[in-house]
């Protein structure tokens, strides 16, 4: 189930990347002023994700979240027990970059997009439909995950 949407605010940008990371779509954009995300909030369905006192920042705004850990692996975990999140079914399905879904693509279509070597040694690559970057899960990745699994008190 990952049918919550979320908008996370300018103080918890790593909050956002994980949540991505996990399947869930949630927008980041730092540059947008509290009035305009409340707004966004509202028009687009999200719950807004931040920090702090929320009672006069987001005028308007009718779902709101605030975290009170200043660490993002708490944050994200405090999200997923509010909202009884799926970690799991998600997974690997967002960019953590641009928010895009990503897709398993033909290793053929993305030969001249990564390095050789990567291209030789992984069988599996997926790539993001909003910003073109390529995924592949090399030890980078699985570092990730394995953090996650880590503090999800899980395997993943
Ligand atoms: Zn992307």
């Amino acid at each position: 189930m990952l049918n919550h949407r979320f908008v996370a605010d300018r103080m918890i940008g790593r909050l956002a990347r994980m949540l991505r990371l996990l399947g869930y779509d949630t927008l980041y954009q730092p540059e947008l002023k509290p009035a305009d995300l409340a707004e966004l909030a509202l028009r687009d369905d999200r719950t807004i994700l931040t920090r702090g006192d929320t009672s006069k920042r987001f005028p308007g705004a009718d779902k709101i979240f605030s975290v009170r850990s200043e660490l993002p692996t708490e944050q994200l975990l405090e999200v997923i027990a509010e909202f009884s999140l799926d970690p799991k079914s998600g997974l690997w399905t967002r960019c953590t970059v641009c928010n895009g879904n990503i897709a398993s693509v033909a290793k053929e279509q993305i030969k001249d997009l990564v390095k050789p070597k990567v291209y030789e040694i992984y069988p599996e690559f997926y790539r993001c439909a909003g910003c073109g970057r390529v995924y592949w899960r090399g030890s980078h990745v699985e570092k990730i995950l394995q953090n996650l699994s880590i503090v999800l008190g899980r395997e993943l």
